[in-house]
């Protein structure tokens, strides 16, 4: 299913195993493939600590901005397959992994689903989601806040 006229989302990238930046340039690269799907920006790699599970390797995040014709649903579906050929693992909640992709915003849209929450439930809370994507949309509004301030919040708590 195609929405009509394309949709700004943003997406979230992350992985700790193996070589971390090749991975999110492939998950990049797999993302623009994608029909219906055209990166527009994309944010540095930033290092961060491990989130919940401490006792792991450091991550490497990253944010794009995507323009897209897929529906919410349709966008999850391939982000899941890309995460499936490059071999993710799931193993312990919040554990390793070779890439993780996170629908952090898809238009204004507010979406409450079985197995698809967005924006994404920990967007305004996270370090590693906010710097990169402060990036790449500083001027960005999430629940009336500009992101680069959420950023600015995060990173002096
Ligand atoms: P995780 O592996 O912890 O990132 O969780 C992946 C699962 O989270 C997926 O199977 C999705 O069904 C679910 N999910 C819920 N909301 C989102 C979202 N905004 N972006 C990506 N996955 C989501």
């Amino acid at each position: 299913m195609s929405t009509a006229a394309p949709v700004r989302a943003y997406l979230g990238l992350g992985g700790n195993i193996g070589e971390r930046a090749a991975c999110i340039a492939e998950a990049i690269e797999h993302l623009d493939a994608t029909p219906g799907v055209a990166v527009t920006a994309r944010s540095q790699l930033i290092e961060t600590a491990p989130w919940g599970d401490t006792d792991q390797a450091a991550f490497l995040n990253a944010a794009v901005a995507i323009d897209t014709t897929l529906a919410p649903r349709d966008l999850l579906e391939a982000i899941l397959a890309i995460e499936l050929a490059m071999g993710r693992v799931r193993s312990r909640k919040w554990g390793p992994r070779i890439i993780d992709i996170d629908i952090l915003l898809y238009g204004e849209e507010t979406i409450d689903e079985d197995g698809l929450t967005v924006p994404h439930p920990h967007l305004t809370e996270r370090d590693f989601v906010l710097r990169p994507l402060a990036e790449i949309a500083p001027d960005l509004e999430v629940g009336g806040r500009r992101v680069a301030d959420l950023a600015a919040a995060v990173g002096a708590a």
